[in-house]
């Protein structure tokens, strides 16, 4: 395989009441949370799914299924740490990650710093290499109705 690998993950989740919104490993105060199987963290899926994505290894549905009760309320922040040990397997490290949440609510600027702080100890890195941007969509869709909130992310590892 070839030396430089480029990873790109898509996720969301629906928005609900009686559900902690937490993103990036960060629990954020908020009138509605992420539903899902583990902790619903959409930001560290789609990170996660850039990893895999990198060198062809599938998603995180693949390796963590959603039937299986043992991801049940799983903390994502485990299962980065867990994919991240399949890319340092097979010799990889990060060389950067850019990754963006698009949510209409709430304000997120003042949770990235903590985010990227998550991201670069399970990673391994320093937070120079991670960048995390929050957008809105202008009220336009399921994330600018807050039924959804999404995320991008692009990785690119090298072997060490
Ligand atoms: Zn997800």
């Amino acid at each position: 395989m070839t030396s430089i690998r480029i990873g790109h993950g898509y996720d969301v989740h629906r928005l609900v009441e009686n559900r902690d919104l937490i993103l990036g490993g960060v629990k954020i105060e908020h009138t509605l949370g992420l539903l899902g199987h583990s902790d619903a963290d959409v930001l560290l899926h789609a990170i996660s799914d850039s990893l895999l994505g990198a060198l062809a290894l599938g998603d995180i549905g693949k390796h963590f299924p959603d039937t299986d009760s043992r991801y049940k309320g799983a903390d994502s922040l485990k299962l980065l740490i867990a994919v991240y040990g399949l890319i340092k397997e097979q010799g990889y490290r990060i060389v950067n990650l850019d990754a963006t949440v698009l949510a209409q609510k709430p304000k997120l600027a003042p949770h990235i710093p903590a985010m990227r702080q998550n991201i670069a100890s399970a990673l391994e890195c320093s937070v120079e290499q991670i960048s995390v941007k929050a957008t809105t969509e202008e009220k336009l869709g399921f994330t600018g109705k807050e039924e959804g909130i999404a995320a991008h992310a692009v990785c690119l590892i090298e072997k060490i």
